[in-house]
């Protein structure tokens, strides 16, 4: 193989297209198109109604392995393959993508733009701010959380009328309720609309939301791995003397509003999450929510730019490969999963109308984070249920040197050479650590859908260990497998790849969900983790027992599960790699996302707010003075 310039080498080498001229080329009209400088425009979701006669393009959700340091390629396998089924088959493709977070990009990992000769582009603008998508989320989750402080503050040191007064001011002479406070007025069961006619027990009800401060779950976020942040006192400032509570950062992208701006379908229902986002439970056992707070319309506002996908294009947008990024849930403490909107988007822009040839059928990528037993499952439990939408396929990313380290291979140094394990032919170890993508391509089939493995090419596999991954892989039930050069060649190095997913997706979708809704959120939870991590059980703490309780009573139980695991293996337990077995899995809090539609246990000792290591990304960044470019993000 020859050599591979630099990931950012190869970026700069490219001049992008205009994206106006590229949405012109994807069948977008150009009042559909809002441009954020010259490669980056955002996407009305007008176009939807446009092309609601349209038959949906394929839906393939790709995922991967249990990723390990040595990096498996996902996103790089996610535009290869675009640019295989755009530029080489010439199908209608695209790639939908989550807005990397800072967290990552400064922190351990780079830039998540993809790779060698399968990248999206421009990769420092996909890479930092893009639109400001993550800062509006930002934003409107802090809005939140100092509505809520500032609210216990006041119910904490005023009388309730004076609460109820300065809640529902006289204007004009004349005292008004605001348009949110007919829905508590409902939800108390006050049917007055007259502020003047409430009786004093009614005023009590309406004017204190009695938050109980030990049931709080709504932290601020920021999108920084900031370990400092993880557990802080606020209200330390002398007029807030005797209000301090202990709360805590979570990092953005584990956000709920994130979660909300991933899985909304629309503005309307956007609205509707974000007032029904619970952020703790009153001394009465009620549910205190953002419509309650009186916040939610100003959240929509803040984030009624961010809910537009974001457009953007890969190496080969010559040919014509587009690229959606939007939303960032990260995969192992979020769902995992670009928005909903994107996906709809491009199935329409990708799909056929009456008449047109079969050949004719666009194709959708859309990635789940971290290995099949994160974004993948997820993808299938939990965006799909939203989304009515049914995937045509999984494709499961796998290299030879990850695999290795799933059969024993040593651990691996960042910064250090590799071990020869993962550099010379090792069949043996390569042998036994497929038993991991075995498990993956048997947890995809129980949700009827086809599999196909990309076997992502290094330039030190050999013939007989990449052979050796496509037998195991096609005997442990894969569809096809599938050798694929597409870091070193671009679409080119994927054509192959290509044609067998088309192959394989061709018949119509048999897809079908892992659990039942109104099971209990214990027997949910137990069978992700044993139909799916293989574990023999589930435990639930003390705490997680409470809150499954309260949840349950509360009417909560028949939402989906999002599990927050680590990535690094099937249990969670980051050091057993492979296939462990004879292990419990410990359910250490239940957190609700109502608006977002989910529960979200955390198992073992996860951190919603990761922390900066000794030698973090950042070191590498620059900026070129002369220029202004940037360098040393990937
Ligand atoms: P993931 O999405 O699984 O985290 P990425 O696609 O971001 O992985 O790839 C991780 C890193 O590995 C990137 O820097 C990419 O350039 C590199 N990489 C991916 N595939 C190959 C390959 N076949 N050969 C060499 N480097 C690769």
């Amino acid at each position: 193989l020859e050599k591979v310039p630099s990931d950012i080498e190869i970026a700069m080498a490219q001049t992008p297209k205009r994206i106006s001229d590229l949405a012109l080329e994807i069948g977008l009209l150009p009042d559909e198109l809002e441009s954020y400088g010259k490669y980056k425009a955002k996407v009305e979701l007008s176009v939807l109604e446009r092309l609601a006669h349209r038959k949906n393009g394929k839906y393939i959700v790709i995922s991967g392995i249990t990723p390990t340091p040595l990096g498996e390629g996902k996103s790089t396998t996610t535009i290869g393959l675009a640019q295989a089924l755009g530029a080489e088959l010439g199908r209608p493709a695209f790639a939908c993508v989550r807005q990397p977070s800072q967290g990552p990009t400064f922190g351990i990992k780079g830039g998540a733009a993809g790779g060698g000769y399968s990248q999206v582009i421009p990769m420092d603008e996909f890479n930092l701010h893009l639109t400001g998508d993550i800062h509006a989320v930002t934003a409107a989750n802090n809005l939140l959380a100092a509505a809520l402080d500032a609210r216990m503050f006041h119910e904490a040191t005023q009388s309730d009328k004076a609460l109820y007064t300065r809640l529902v001011p006289t204007k004009k002479g004349k005292r008004e309720f605001a348009p949110l406070m007919f829905k508590r007025l409902q939800k108390l069961g006050i049917d007055k609309t007259n502020p003047n006619d409430l009786t004093p027990e009614e005023i009590t009800r309406f004017a204190r939301l009695d938050v109980d401060p030990a049931t709080i779950t709504w932290n601020r976020v920021m999108d920084t791995n900031d370990r400092f942040l993880r557990k802080i006192i606020v209200g330390k400032g002398p007029a807030e003397q005797g209000h301090e509570r202990e709360t805590g950062f979570d990092i953005a992208v584990a956000s709920e509003c994130m979660a909300v701006l991933a899985l909304t379908t629309g503005l309307e229902d956007m609205r509707t999450r974000l007032g029904a986002m619970v952020v703790a439970t009153s001394k009465q056992g009620q549910p205190i929510t953002a419509d309650d707070i009186g916040v939610s319309g100003a959240l929509a506002v803040l984030l009624k730019d961010a809910i537009k996908p974001n457009l953007m294009q890969t190496l080969q947008a010559s040919a014509g490969t587009p690229v959606f990024v939007h939303a960032g849930p990260f995969a192992n403490i979020a769902h995992g999963n670009s928005s909903i909107l994107a996906d709809q988007i491009a199935l329409k822009l990708a799909g056929t109308e009456e008449g047109d040839s079969p050949d004719r059928v666009g194709y959708v990528l859309t990635e789940g984070g971290f290995g099949a037993d994160m974004g993948m499952e997820k993808f299938c439990n939990i965006k799909c249920r939203v989304s009515g939408l049914k995937p045509d396929g999984v494709v499961i990313v796998a290299t030879t040197r990850a695999l290795k380290m799933h059969g024993g291979g040593p651990d691996v140094t960042p910064g250090k050479p590799l071990h020869e394990t993962y550099t010379k032919e090792d069949l043996v170890i390569l042998k036994e650590g497929c038993k991991n993508l075995v498990k993956h391509i048997q947890n995809s089939r129980k949700f009827g859908i086809k599999v196909v493995v990309a076997i992502n090419q290094f330039s030190s596999d050999t013939a007989a260990e990449l052979a050796l991954v496509r037998d195991e892989a096609l005997a442990g039930g894969a569809d096809a497998a599938v050798v694929s050069n597409h870091w070193a060649e671009g679409g080119a190095g994927a054509r192959a790849l290509a044609e067998a997913l088309v192959a394989t997706c061709e018949g119509s979708s048999q897809f079908k969900f892992l659990y039942d809704l109104n099971l209990s959120i214990e027997e949910k939870i137990s069978i992700i983790s044993r139909e799916i991590y293989g574990a023999d059980g589930i435990e639930l703490s003390p705490l997680a027992r409470t809150q499954v309780d309260t949840y349950t009573k509360q009417g909560y139980s028949n939402l989906t599960i999002c599990m927050a695991k680590t990535q690094y293996s099937f249990s969670h337990d980051p050091k057993l790699k492979g296939v462990p077995t004879g292990f419990t899995i410990p359910i250490r809090e239940v957190r609700l996302s109502a608006g977002a539609g989910f529960l979200y246990p955390i198992l073992g000792d996860m951190a919603t707010m990761p922390g900066l290591g000794t030698r973090p990304g950042f070191w590498e960044v620059g900026l070129d003075p002369v220029t202004g470019a940037v360098q040393g993000l990937f």
